[in-house]
């Protein structure tokens, strides 16, 4: 593994799991002493998380960790009700018999409510989970697309300490998929992930909660982020 390479992959993660404060500034000094590392390397690793939409780079200003808006989490979703019902429906008819076991996989873990390292888990098998199915479609942009997709949205879902009632919800929404792919029923798999994705919004309207990062020092950010105590807790 090259040093950029290891940076990257570590920054990507305190980012992704909100271990970096969507929002912070970070300074390349701030960035070489955290990672060990020096300027060339953390340089590279920065213009690629920047790539992939997880870090800004204003010149002359620094690094800041992407914020995370409301504007972004409904993009985010509008894109998955597209992306998500087709790669499904796709992979129903293309899924080779690994992937489908690779697939069942990923959809069983089920968390262990309110305790935040199963919660953590959930959410990475999740992703999993998503990103399995489009590499199902056998459409490599589908994959891709919907991995970054993916990346974006767990920032949010990472957000979420303690998720309380939701748990076995979820686990069967995917089973329900799974069943689809597995049976090679297109239309039933399409439907089946549409709902999925418009069940998540629902979940996202119906409870409230914390601040999602400070975005005011990052130059064209969104204006519609969340307040401290009025915002919605999104689940996936
Ligand atoms: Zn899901």
């Amino acid at each position: 593994m090259t040093e950029s390479l290891r940076i990257y992959v570590a920054l990507r993660n305190d980012i992704i799991s909100c271990e970096l404060k969507p929002g912070a500034s970070l300074s390349e000094s701030e960035l070489c002493a955290r990672y060990k590392a020096s300027r060339t390397p953390i340089r590279e690793a920065c213009r690629r998380l920047q790539e992939e939409a997880l870090l800004q780079i204003v010149p002359f200003r620094g690094y800041f960790v992407a914020p995370l808006t409301f504007d972004e989490f409904r993009n985010l979703n509008e894109m998955q009700l597209v992306l998500d019902p087709a790669a499904a429906a796709m992979a129903a008819e293309r899924a080779t018999e690994e992937q489908i076991a690779n697939i069942e996989r990923w959809a069983n873990y089920v968390y262990h409510a309110g305790q935040k390292a199963s919660y953590e888990t959930f959410l990475e098998w999740n992703r999993n989970l998503h990103i399995e199915i489009a590499a199902a479609s056998g459409n490599e942009l589908m994959a891709e697309m919907t991995s970054h997709l993916q990346t974006r949205l767990i920032r949010y879902f990472y957000l979420v300490i303690s998720m309380s009632s939701y748990g076995k919800e979820l686990v069967d929404e995917h089973h329900a998929i799974v069943r689809a792919i597995k049976a090679r029923k297109p239309e039933q798999a399409r439907d089946r992930a549409t709902e999925h994705v418009i069940r998540t919004i629902e979940r996202t309207s119906r409870v409230t909660i914390p601040s999602v990062g400070q975005a005011r020092d990052v130059p064209n950010s969104s204006t519609s982020r969340p307040s401290a105590s009025g915002g919605r807790r999104p689940t996936p």
